[in-house]
């Protein structure tokens, strides 16, 4: 069986907790992992290190090209920049991937939700391009490249064509932002025209898509946005499947692949066996299948389906009394 090697960052707060649970649960698929553990957040200050993001654990994410994450504390306040904001800006993570979808257990206002939103993780407002112009006036520079809009758009259809997805819709404000929405706008129409005219397109000005997605969630498939409107329509998707503790997430870029849920460090549960794994496994099913390892993906997510549908062994967050280790244990049991 071939071995894999993969940077493990626990990160602080209830990290340590949720990865300790996601290690045992690929392990037990019976995958031959060599894991390298390394510090980020506030774990890295507290083990030597003068950066929230070591020069060593960054070397080792670029070696061995996949990492799993825990969600780290950035020291606020202390001029240390964000360490996801560092990773992907250094890897040229350019591709935020999150899959929404409904799951058996959890009860919401809606079913059928089955939603992957492609954001761009690179640029937009996020280009921390910030400007006194006089004292009062301050301005913010919204960034798009013809390079980077189209590459995320041509990683969002080639992804629709390798996962046999339908359509993508992409939203937008380019009735205001007419070059930079533009751009966006008719690097994504290009792609679809040129290279993938077999996949659906739609264009939504974005106030429009959201009362959709809110209204008929169903109707989507996937969602293509540049990096603000990404952020704030993954969580708005993530409120429409029960929060953010069962959404996976992943930041790809074409070398390197980080893989992490979308939660906080939860600090006020930390320590505390509280914490539901749940997004993190789930986002390391997401690293399962990126290399290849489809059989043991589907034997995870089989599991926690099954955890879930029976409904017995539930964190709180959940509506159930469970800690993490007796869920972890229940999903590790459906595998054997
Ligand atoms: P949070 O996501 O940590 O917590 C919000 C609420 O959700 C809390 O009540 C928490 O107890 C609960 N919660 C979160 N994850 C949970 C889980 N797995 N199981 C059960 N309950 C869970 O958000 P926050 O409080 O705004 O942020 C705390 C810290 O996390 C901050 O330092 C922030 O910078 C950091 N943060 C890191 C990441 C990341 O590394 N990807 C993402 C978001 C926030």
């Amino acid at each position: 069986m071939a071995k894999h090697t993969i940077v493990l960052i626990p990160g602080d707060g209830i990290g340590p907790e949720v990865m300790d649970a996601t290690k045992r649960v690929i392990e037990a698929t019976g995958l031959n992992v060599e894991w390298v553990e390394l510090p980020a957040g506030a774990a890295a200050l507290e083990q030597g290190y003068d950066n929230v993001l070591p020069q060593r654990t960054l070397a080792a994410i670029s070696a061995h090209k996949v990492a799993l994450k825990g969600p780290v504390t950035t020291p606020v306040g202390k001029g240390f920049t964000s360490v996801n904001v560092q990773l992907r800006k250094k890897l040229n993570l350019y591709a935020a991937v999150r899959p929404v979808r409904s799951v058996d257990g959890v009860k919401t206002r809606f079913e059928n939700v089955d939603i992957v939103i492609i954001r761009e993780n690179t640029e937009g407002l996020y280009s921390g391009i910030e400007n006194e112009v006089v004292p009062g006036v301050v301005t913010s520079l919204k960034v798009a490249t013809e390079a980077a809009c189209t590459r995320i758009a041509r990683y969002a259809f080639r992804y629709a064509t390798r996962r046999h997805r339908k359509k993508i819709t992409v939203f937008h404000k380019a009735n205001i932002m007419k070059m930079s929405d533009g751009l966006f706008l008719a690097s994504a129409r290009k792609i679809h025209e040129e290279e993938y005219p077999n996949i659906d397109y739609e264009e939504l000005i974005i106030d429009a898509g959201c009362m959709k997605l809110v209204q008929n969630p169903e109707r989507f498939d996937m969602l293509l946005m540049e990096n603000l409107y990404g952020d704030l329509v993954s969580d708005l998707c993530a409120g429409l499947v029960g929060g953010l503790g069962i959404v996976p997430g992943s930041n790809i870029g074409d070398e390197v692949a980080v893989f992490e849920a979308v939660h906080g460090s939860a600090p006020d549960i930390a320590g505390k066996s509280l914490a539901n794994p749940l997004a993190l496994i789930m986002s390391g099913v997401m690293m399962l299948q990126h290399i290849h390892e489809d059989a043991a993906a589907q034997k995870v997510q089989a599991a926690y389906d099954a955890v879930l549908r029976e409904g017995k062994t539930l964190t709180r967050d959940l509506g159930g009394s469970a800690n993490t280790a007796e869920f972890t244990d229940a999903i590790i049991g459906k595998m054997k």
